[in-house]
């Protein structure tokens, strides 16, 4: 009888060093993460030990510059890390690629004095990032944020840091912030002057800042163990040297590092994906009905074979998306094509996978319902896939007539 096991996926990778990268990761995944993984979710806990040997084995800087602690890897390299950390739980992979998209502000308009003073702990020194740009009251208008910084150069208390630029004070509320609670360092995006996109600042600001705390995370549907929380900023107080880019420079800052986080979880979706294709493939060939596995049935020949073909097509999608990048031409409208197409892609994947396990799918006693509920958030985050579309659309047909 033929072996009918899933077999790792097949990855074209640019180097050995890569081979090398790839092969450490599925033995940190099969050793720490893929085991705990179900009952974790299920508790609601995050795995902060898996984040610190992330960063002790140099995963948490990966697409940064070597200079200041990253692992200088090409986008191709580190989606495909994203895709088998999410694989063995999305927790994990989602926090990676958030980790990596707090991280850019800093990496990529940072100034040199900046760069060298934070980000080697950030990429590699065991710390945590938070992205906060949503507010309770805008999600996908982002430019619409209310968080306010205002400059107070005769403040007395100053921070150490301060130099002549003074302090801001930070005051607003931020939503639904991924490791909002927990993080070490979060970039906020906060309003220092005018109404719309150009009137927004980014900043560093420390986890533990005085002023700034954390709602009771939400209770979702999945990704449990990952917190989502509010994350309020009450006179948050940081010296001018925290200020990242130009003042009015923020939202740009933020688009920006969304259009790479795009990719990021374009690649997270193909790993959930690919995790309940595994499952559905295991369970098909042991699973028997009418007197023979159900993996003969053509009726699931053909999903199983629908599925594999989806997702070869979304990986293939964010690696031509992320291979441009690297090669530094736009990449804007490929990524928003690989988030929408490996999003929805998850989704279709995931639901099929539970139907490929009749019954028993639709119990917590195997991953693919868990699967399923992780893909949703997935065409949500980090602009829904109906923003998707009309980023593509822009690309196509220019902007909308207001
Ligand atoms: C688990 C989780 C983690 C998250 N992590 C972070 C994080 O770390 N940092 C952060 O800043 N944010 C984070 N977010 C927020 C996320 O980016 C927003 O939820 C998302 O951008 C949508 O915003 P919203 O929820 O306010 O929905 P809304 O913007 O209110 O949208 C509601 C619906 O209307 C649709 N819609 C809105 N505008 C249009 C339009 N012009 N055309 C067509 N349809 C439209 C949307 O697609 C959606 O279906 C997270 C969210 C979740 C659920």
């Amino acid at each position: 009888m033929p072996d009918r096991a899933p077999q790792p996926v097949d990855r074209q990778l640019p180097t050995d060093e890569a081979r090398d990268l790839i092969s450490l990761v599925r033995d940190i995944a099969q050793r720490e993460i893929v085991p705990s993984a179900a009952e974790e979710e299920d508790a609601g806990r995050f795995p902060r030990e898996v984040f610190t040997l992330l960063s002790d084995s140099g995963l948490l800087g990966l697409p940064y510059d070597a200079e200041f602690g990253g692992g200088e890897q090409p986008y191709e390299v580190y989606l495909q890390v994203l895709e088998e950390l999410a694989a063995a739980r999305l927790t994990v992979g989602l926090g990676v690629s958030v980790h990596t998209l707090a991280s850019y502000a800093l990496a990529t308009y940072g100034t040199k004095e900046q760069q060298a003073e934070h980000l080697p702990a950030m990429l590699g020194g065991g710390l945590l990032g938070a992205y906060c740009l949503s507010e309770p009251a805008s999600g996908s208008d982002a430019a619409s944020l209310r968080t306010k910084a205002v400059r107070d150069d005769g403040g007395t208390a100053r921070s150490s840091e301060a130099e002549s630029g003074g302090d801001w004070v930070i005051t607003g509320t931020k939503a639904w912030i991924t490791h909002g609670g927990i993080a070490d360092f979060c970039t906020v995006m906060a309003r220092t002057g005018e109404d719309g996109p150009r009137g927004i600042t980014a900043f560093l600001v420390p986890g533990d800042a005085e002023g700034l705390s954390a709602a009771v995370p939400e209770k979702k549907m999945g990704l449990k163990g990952s917190p989502t929380a509010q994350v309020h900023l009450d006179g948050v107080r940081v010296p001018d040297a925290r200020r990242i880019g130009d003042e009015g420079q923020g939202f740009a800052i933020a688009l920006s590092a969304l259009e790479s986080g795009r990719l990021g979880i374009a690649a997270c979706a193909i790993g959930v994906a690919q995790a309940a294709l595994d499952e559905a493939v295991s369970y098909a060939a042991e699973r028997r009905q009418f007197g023979k596995p159900i993996a003969d049935f053509q009726g699931l020949r053909f999903m199983l074979a629908d599925m594999a073909t989806q997702i070869e097509a979304g990986r293939a999608l964010y690696l031509a998306a992320a291979r441009l990048r690297d090669a530094g031409l736009p990449f804007a409208k490929q990524a928003a094509m690989a988030k929408l197409h490996c999003t929805d892609t998850a989704m279709r994947v995931t639901t099929d996978a539970v139907q490929v396990l009749g019954g028993y799918g639709y119990t917590a006693d195997f991953p693919a319902e868990r699967y399923m509920r992780e893909a949703k958030v997935l065409q949500i985050v980090e602009g829904t896939n109906q923003i998707q579309r009309m980023v593509i659309a822009r690309h196509l047909a220019g902007p909308e007539e207001r």
